[in-house]
């Protein structure tokens, strides 16, 4: 499998799909999700240019974060947290992805480290997804705005996977509609994280300023 063939169709399609949106490229980040793969796969990829990258698994990537020891390369976790490991998780990345309660919000400002974060908005309100409903989102936003660390940056959000290909386009708007709401709230809130390998071209119409890509980068895991 060929890395570098993939990150060059990827970055193609991202051009395409913010062509057709209206929308300067420059507004679209790639986050490599780099979860279950090497130290060496990460490395290649970064030397192909790519400097963001995505982890689920706490332990998992302390030890590569750690092992490859780049300055260069800004890490998202976007994995379920668990408040007891707020301490490294704020250790190891610049940003998070995945804050869905008060609790969470007090444990990592309580590191006292400076973080980006984005809240996480259960925008299909599956029972089993993680995040805050449309309802929640304004407080939680507002407890993150006033705390003393970290630095509300947006909003991120998984759709219920496509069924028959088939993906529900209404979410996708709806997440639009959210951010364009937080961020007329506080316009330093205005990214979002939105579509992966299945759909980050619906991201981009809607509206994506961070996708976030493994498997059409580094294979199938
Ligand atoms: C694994 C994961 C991705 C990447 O999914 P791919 O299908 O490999 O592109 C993106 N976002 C989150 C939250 C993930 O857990």
């Amino acid at each position: 499998m060929d890395i570098s063939d993939n990150i060059a169709r990827i970055n193609n399609k991202i051009k395409s799909a913010a062509i057709q949106a209206g929308r300067s490229v420059e507004e679209i980040k790639l986050i490599a999700v780099s979860k279950k793969k090497g130290v060496d796969l990460i490395a290649a990829a970064h030397h192909l240019g790519l400097t963001n990258f995505g982890e689920n698994y706490l332990q998992e990537s302390i030890e590569k974060i750690s092992s490859i020891n780049s300055k260069e390369i800004d890490w998202h976790f976007i994995g379920n947290i668990q408040s007891k490991k707020s301490p490294q998780i704020a250790q190891y990345f610049s940003w998070v992805h995945t804050i869905d309660r008060a609790k969470i919000v007090n444990a990592l400002d309580a590191t006292e480290r400076k973080i980006k974060v984005l809240i996480q908005v259960n925008v299909s309100e599956e029972e089993s997804k993680s995040g805050v409903t449309a309802n929640g989102l304004m407080p939680l936003a507002e407890m993150v705005i006033e705390s003393k660390y970290l630095d509300l940056k947006g909003l991120m959000a998984l759709p219920s996977p496509s069924l028959d290909g088939k993906i529900n386009e209404k979410e996708y708007e709806k997440m639009n509609i959210l951010s364009d709401q937080l961020k007329n709230h506080y316009s330093p809130a205005d990214e979002l994280s939105l579509g992966t390998s299945q759909d980050f071209e619906m991201g981009i119409k809607h509206g994506s300023t961070m996708i976030r890509v493994g498997e059409s980068i580094f294979g199938k895991r």
